[in-house]
């Protein structure tokens, strides 16, 4: 019994360590969006154990609104199995990503047949994954994801705390540049 319950915590660990891998790799793209003054989300793709695919927002910088992390991180590991395989799908995929997808995101993922999603932090205002809507969950659909969190870490609160500051960074900028038209208006006057 004793070795029984020391292996599952081992297997558990060993689990948590995997996912905290990948999730640094995720966080580490959300940290190039965020360079290049892009909302900074992150996200990678694993299969056999290898990272296939990685993206990070890109909306701005490819004047394209559908450059999201994932579907970014979609295109390449798509991409790799395609060259590598002839596939058209990313069955047996997972993906590790920052912030919860949102539904245009939740639906590629579907189309892409990825079997797990993990995901550090949730988006309460417009995630696809079960915050607001739920496609990955949608038992009409014929595809379901299966859908983990991150548990509560240092690493979770990294990935909340980057998405926090920059919409923190980008309201205060606003508040001033609003402060300094109301300035710029009185001295016209
Ligand atoms: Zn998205």
């Amino acid at each position: 019994m004793y070795t029984k319950n020391l292996k599952i915590v081992y297997i558990y660990v060993k689990i948590l360590e995997r996912m905290e891998k990948y999730f640094r790799e995720a966080l580490s793209e959300a940290k190039k969006a965020l360079e290049m003054d892009e909302i900074p989300v992150g996200a990678v793709i694993v299969w056999n154990g290898e990272i296939i695919g990685r993206g990070h927002n890109s909306t701005e910088s490819d004047h394209n609104p559908t450059a999201h992390a994932e579907m970014n991180a979609i295109k390449e590991a798509g991409k790799y199995l395609g060259e590598k395989l002839g596939y058209r799908r990313l069955t047996g995929c997972d993906m590790y990503v920052t912030l919860e997808p949102c539904s245009m995101c939740a639906g590629a993922l579907v189309w892409a047949r990825i079997e797990n999603l993990y995901i550090a932090t949730a988006d309460p205002k417009a995630g696809g994954c079960g915050s607001v809507l739920n496609i990955t969950g949608e038992e009409r659909l014929n595809h379901q994801v299966n859908v983990h969190y991150l548990p509560d870490s240092e690493l979770k609160t990294e990935c909340q705390e980057i998405i926090r500051n920059f919409f923190r960074k980008k309201r205060e900028l606003q508040k001033e540049e609003k402060i300094l038209k109301r300035i710029s208006e009185d001295i016209t006057l």
